[in-house]
């Protein structure tokens, strides 16, 4: 048989394991294939977590994460690396070097601030390497509400959030909305201009595990295949709230009744 011509574009995910199989690479692996391209990975931790909380992160040491990523990036022509769970500010200034290094591959950081059913994930430390080191090599990040506040602790409103995360160097910022006290959910695109673009969604009943990884990863992959940015976050959040809609419950966690996982479908042709 010939070898086949076939291409399809790589999304380096640099993140940690979620054992559940709902958060994290898993998550990303799914979101990037259901997304038309190929996901390579490289693991920053690994995680003890079910399906209600994460319960222990275990960081690798951050030579073998960058090994991981140099491995990739020597073998593959990676179109746009997503960054999830770093695990340590260690990791984070390595991570950091590596970016340097290949300035022309567009980045999509997904901050990783705390787990879902409440535990941090993210010490002052690793905050400020974020802040610091890799805001200035970011294409896009994705915070929560949350997430952008702890980023920019000075600020008032989400707004002002964003206008302090572009200025401390990132090219664009996606706010979602989930963790909002409103009907709807609401994810508004930033960049040095203002306000880019906004999307209004039903907010879904319960909590969902895994929602993050899947929307960044969904961008990813969107940048990848070419999609402008506004496009590749429209199409993202729409993949993304389908894969909640259709989210069910993995595991037993009983103290958490609503909780359920996202269900990364393929999408619809
Ligand atoms: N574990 C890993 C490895 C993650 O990357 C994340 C989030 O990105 C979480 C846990 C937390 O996921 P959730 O907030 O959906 O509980």
């Amino acid at each position: 048989m010939k070898p086949s011509s076939r291409k399809l574009p790589v999304v380096l995910a640099i993140g940690g394991h979620d054992p559940g199989g709902g958060a994290g690479i898993q998550a990303d692996i799914e979101a990037v294939g259901a997304n038309g391209c190929h996901c390579s990975t490289a693991i920053t931790c690994l995680t003890l977590q079910d399906s209600c909380n994460v319960q222990a992160v275990m960081p690798l040491p951050a030579e073998q994460v960058i090994a991981q990523a140099e491995t990739v990036l020597k073998d593959c022509q990676v179109s746009v690396i997503k960054i999830g769970l770093l695990g340590d500010a260690v990791i984070a200034h390595a991570i950091a070097d590596l970016l340097q290094e290949h300035e022309n591959i567009p980045v999509v950081l997904d901050p990783v601030l705390a787990a879902g059913g409440g535990t941090p994930l993210a010490t002052e430390s690793l905050l400020s390497a974020i802040r610091q080191q890799l805001l200035p090599l970011c294409t896009l990040i994705t915070p929560n509400s949350p997430e952008a506040r702890r980023l920019a602790p000075h600020e008032e409103t989400l707004e002002q959030c964003a206008h302090a995360l572009l200025k401390s160097g990132t090219e664009h910022v996606l706010i979602t909305g989930t963790h909002e006290q409103s009907d709807r959910v609401t994810n508004r695109l930033y960049d040095k201009t203002g306000l880019l673009n906004q999307a209004d969604w039903q907010r879904l009943p319960g909590e969902y595990h895994g929602s993050g990884c899947t929307l960044a990863a969904a961008i990813a992959a969107n940048m990848a295949s070419g999609k402008d940015l506004i496009e590749a976050v429209n199409s993202a959040q729409q993949y993304t709230w389908k894969s909640l809609r259709d989210g069910f419950r993995s595991g037993r966690c009983q103290s958490l009744p609503d909780r359920l996982q996202r269900h990364s479908n393929q999408p619809e042709t």
